[in-house]
C-alpha cells in the first residue's frame, strides 16, 4: 500500500488548531474531575458535559453523556458513510488526585504555560490527548467539511479509580461503540526524540492463600515440636512455585504462553532500556527467569511474585506460640495467550497438590484481567507507524508494558477489535503527580499524525484495515 500524503490544506488547517488547542485544555483544565475523591463527583459530571460541548463544537454530530452506577463517560460520534472505516477513540476525562498541593508552581487546577509546556492537572493524562482530538477533527472538517473515517469517541470518567463501571457500560452500548479499529490515547512515547508504539500490555491475576494448622494458637513448649507449623507449611509450598532458574514450578501454567521470536526479541532489544539505572532507581537486586533479558522477563514474560505474607507473632518481645493461621497474597502477570481463569485452575490445583494432608488451604481470586496485544504488523498499527514516521522524522520502536491497562483490555474484547495504542505523553511529564505536564510540541505533532492517520485508515478502507496480518 503507498502512502497517501494528506492533502496539504488539511495538515495546514490542523497547524492552524495549535492555539485553540492550548485555550480548550487550559478551559478544561478547570474543572477539578477527581474521580477519586466523591466530593468532585459533581465535577466529574461537568467536565463530560464541557468534553460533550466541546466534540459538538469541534464537528461531531452528536454527543451523549453516559450514566453510570459511578462517574459518567461521554459518547460522541460523527458518521459520514457505512461504507468507510469506523474508528472508536479512547480516553479519559477523569483526573488524578492533586496532593500534595504545596508543591505545584501554580494551583493545579489552573493551566500554566511556559516554556512550550502545559502545567496542570490533566495536562498530559488524559484530557490533552482527547483535546488534541478534538482539534485534529476541527482541521480536517475547516479544509474539507467532511472526515474520511466514520469517527465515534468514548471519553471515560473513572478510569483513575479504577474503571469499575468500564466493562458494563462497554457491554450495554456494544452496539454503538462498533468499530473497525480502536485507538487508544492514554499512553506514552519513549521521548521527544524517540517516538514509539506500545502494542503489549501484560494481564494479571491476583490472588490470596490462607492455610489452617490448628483450631487456635498453641504453646510452643506444650505443642511445639509434635504439630504442624502453618508459617512453616506456607512458606514451604510458596518455596515451591519456583525452580533454582526462577522458572514458574506449576503444571500448565506456560502452556499456552506464545514463545518469543527472533523478531519480537529483535523489537524488544531495540529499545533503549537501562537496566543499570532501573535497578539503581529502586536499589533492587535483579532476579527472574533464567534465560531472559531484564527487559523480556518484565514485559513479555509471565510472572508469579509474592506480594504479601503474615502469620503468627509480630509484636514488641517474645511470645512463645505457634500460630493456627497464616496466609500469603500471590499475584500474576500473563501475556499472551495466557487465560486469567486457567492460570487461576492451574495454580490452585499445584498449591493443593502442595498442601500436607489434613492442613485446610483456602485458594481465593481476587481481581483478574486480561492482557492485550496487537501485533505490530496489523495493518492498523502498521499505518499508525508509517505516520508517526512521517510526522516525527523517525519510525517508532514497538514497546511493551508491563502493566495492565484494564479499560483497554475490555475494549479488545468486549468490542472484538485491535486496539491501536497511539499517545503523546512522555515519560517526565508527571503522570499523578504534582506539577504535571505536557509537552506542547507533542500535542501539535499528535494533532498532525491524527490527520493523516485517519486520511491513511479512510484510504485503506475497512477491508484491508482489519485484515489479519499474513
Ligand atoms: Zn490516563
Amino acid at each position: 500500500m503507498p502512502p497517501v500524503t494528506p492533502e496539504p490544506d488539511s495538515t495546514l488547517a490542523i497547524q492552524k488548531r495549535q492555539r485553540a488547542l492550548v485555550d480548550l485544555l487550559s478551559a478544561w483544565v478547570a474543572i477539578p474531575s477527581v474521580s477519586t475523591d466523591p466530593k468532585y463527583a459533581e465535577d466529574v459530571h461537568r467536565s463530560a458535559e464541557f468534553l460533550g460541548r466541546a466534540a459538538v463544537d469541534a464537528g461531531f454530530q452528536r454527543a451523549e453523556v453516559w450514566e453510570t452506577e459511578g462517574l459518567p463517560a461521554l459518547f460522541a460520534e460523527r458518521l459520514e458513510d457505512p461504507a468507510l472505516p469506523t474508528v472508536l477513540v479512547y480516553g479519559h476525562h477523569d483526573v488524578q488526585p492533586v496532593d500534595p498541593v504545596s508543591e505545584w508552581l501554580k494551583a493545579p487546577f489552573e493551566a500554566l504555560e511556559r516554556d512550550g509546556e502545559l502545567l496542570g492537572r490533566g495536562s498530559s493524562d488524559d484530557k490533552g490527548q482527547l483535546a488534541m482530538h478534538l482539534e485534529a477533527v476541527r482541521g480536517i472538517l475547516d479544509a474539507r467539511g467532511h472526515l474520511p473515517i466514520n469517527l465515534k469517541l468514548i471519553a471515560e470518567g473513572e478510569e483513575e479509580n479504577g474503571s469499575g463501571h468500564f466493562d458494563g457500560l462497554l457491554r450495554a452500548h456494544r452496539e454503538e461503540l462498533r468499530a473497525d479499529v480502536v485507538v487508544v490515547s492514554d499512553t506514552g512515547m519513549l521521548g521527544e526524540d524517540l517516538p514509539s508504539l506500545t502494542i503489549a500490555l501484560r494481564g494479571n491475576d491476583y490472588w490470596e492463600l490462607r492455610v489452617q494448622t490448628a483450631d487456635t494458637d498453641m504453646h510452643s513448649g506444650v505443642y511445639g515440636g509434635a504439630v504442624l507449623n502453618p508459617i512453616q507449611v506456607l512458606v514451604e509450598m510458596l518455596s515451591k512455585l519456583h525452580d533454582g532458574d526462577g522458572h514458574i514450578a506449576v503444571p500448565g501454567f506456560y502452556d499456552d504462553v506464545v514463545e518469543l521470536d527472533a523478531a519480537t526479541r529483535e523489537e524488544l532489544a531495540a529499545v533503549p532500556f537501562d537496566e543499570t539505572r532501573f535497578l539503581a532507581n529502586v536499589g533492587a537486586v535483579p532476579g527472574g527467569e533464567q534465560g531472559f533479558t531484564s527487559l523480556e522477563r518484565r514485559t513479555a514474560r509471565p510472572t508469579l511474585e509474592l506480594c504479601g505474607i503474615w502469620g503468627g507473632y509480630e509484636g514488641e518481645g517474645a511470645k512463645t506460640v505457634i500460630p493456627a493461621r497464616a496466609g500469603a497474597k500471590l499475584s500474576s502477570r500473563l501475556v499472551p495467550q495466557q487465560d486469567p481463569a486457567r492460570i487461576t485452575r492451574v495454580v490452585g490445583e499445584q498449591l493443593r497438590r502442595l498442601t500436607p494432608e489434613g492442613v485446610r488451604a483456602e485458594f481465593k481470586l481476587i481481581t483478574s484481567g486480561r492482557w492485550a496485544l496487537t501485533s505490530s504488523d496489523h495493518p492498523s498499527v502498521a499505518a499508525a507507524a508509517d505516520v508517526v514516521e512521517g510526522v516525527w522524522g523517525r519510525p517508532p520502536l514497538f514497546t511493551r508494558e508491563g502493566g495492565s491497562i484494564p479499560p483497554v483490555t475490555s475494549l479488545g474484547e468486549v468490542l472484538e477489535a485491535p486496539c491501536v495504542l497511539f499517545g503523546v505523553a512522555l515519560p517526565d511529564d508527571h503522570f499523578h503527580a504534582p506539577n504535571e505536564r505536557v509537552v506542547l510540541a507533542q500535542l501539535f505533532r499528535g494533532m498532525e499524525a491524527l490527520g493523516r492517520l485517519w486520511d491513511r485508515y479512510g484510504a485503506m478502507g475497512r477491508e484491508a484495515l482489519t485484515a489479519a496480518p499474513g
